[in-house]
């Protein structure tokens, strides 16, 4: 916490692909040390999704694209403790000679990196432990910051519905609404605002759906979109539709990004670990949600990966859809 209030400058940092949960606790920070009169920038290796629109009318994302960084005493990685997740920053985040702090809520591998941590996986978010930090800080969240902390807890709790809600969440939602923001509104900005082709893109990714393991296994390969077709870029919606099937356990949605690279998304009802599946693919995450990107033709990262999960099948099924 110390480090947090005589530090001046800071870059926050962010991981590729930024989700809603990073660039809501990174807004989330930027207020709050806004507010202690810090200088910050936001830097992340790719922009916010364009849903997140009511969150980058109120804070500057800036999308590196090379050149040089400010000059900063601390840098801070948001829900992720691993420079490299941060794409083209990690070479100059490496070469800076600032501080580095982690605040996450991931499973790490390896030894601690860094000078300064917030690290607590059974927080529900990234953007719960600025709430957190702001807290000890004694620094009272404004509007726009609040907006962050909610756009992480909304995104990281699939609204509130994964097995991460707990009471701090809830409990944390309701004093947010009690600044002012209006959750159908955010839900609207998020969730409501797709392209007319999204229908079918999803339909094109329901049609590669295969079971396997008596349907505990639910698995779909998604190759690029053809030309003219619409690229499923977020997946949660397909994922929370297999997921809603009584047998299925675990869903692994493989998603063919660039020739020769596919991006694994993973996700479980069940005690089964997806976090040590993506591990084994040089991926991470939680026990219940995971991902990794991953090398090879979609056919055969789809073999080598079906593989790797059948294998961690080894007790019955659950009974009845278990939680
Ligand atoms: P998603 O499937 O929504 O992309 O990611 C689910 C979870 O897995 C997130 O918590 C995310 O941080 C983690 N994750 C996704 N892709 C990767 C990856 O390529 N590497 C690592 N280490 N974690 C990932
Ligand atoms: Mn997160």
């Amino acid at each position: 916490m110390e480090a947090l209030r005589a530090g001046q400058r800071f870059v926050l940092a962010g991981h590729v692909k930024p989700d809603g949960d990073c660039i809501g606790a990174q807004a989330a920070l930027a207020g709050t040390l806004a507010a202690l009169g810090k200088q910050v920038w936001i830097y992340n290796p790719d922009p916010p999704e364009p849903q997140f629109d009511y969150l980058t009318r109120e804070f500057r994302f800036r999308t590196f694209d090379g050149g040089a960084l400010p000059e900063h005493d601390w840098t801070v990685l948001l829900d992720i403790s691993e420079l490299s997740r941060c794409g083209p920053l990690e070479p100059v985040l490496r070469a800076a000679n600032s501080r580095k702090m982690v605040i996450d809520h991931h499973v790490h591998v390896g030894p601690p990196w860094w000078d300064e941590a917030f690290v607590d996986v059974d927080c529900a978010a990234s953007g719960l432990l600025v709430r957190r930090i702001a807290r000890a800080l004694g620094v009272e969240l404004d509007r726009a910051s609040a907006l962050g902390v909610f756009t992480s807890l909304v995104t990281d709790t699939g609204w509130f519905k994964y097995s991460n809600t707990d009471a701090e969440t809830l409990a944390t939602a309701a004093e947010l609404l009690e600044l002012g923001l209006e959750p159908a509104r955010i839900y609207g900005s998020i969730y409501q605002r797709q392209s007319a082709e999204l229908p079918l893109a999803l339909a094109r990714g329901l049609s590669r759906l295969r079971y396997h393991a008596e349907r505990r296994l639910a698995v779909i390969d998604l190759p690029r979109a053809a030309p003219g077709e619409s690229e499923l870029v977020d997946s949660d919606l397909l994922l929370d539709i297999l997921r809603s099937v009584e047998a299925v356990e675990v869903v692994l949605f493989l998603r063919e990004a660039q020739a020769g690279t596919c991006k694994l998304s993973a996700r479980s009802k069940t005690d089964y670990d997806v976090q040590r599946l993506a591990g084994r693919f040089g991926g991470g995450g939680h026990r219940k949600a995971a991902g990794a990107t991953i090398q090879g033709s979609l056919s055969e990262v789809r073999e080598r990966v079906v593989a790797a999960a059948l294998e961690g099948f080894s007790t019955p099924a659950a009974s009845g859809g278990r939680a």
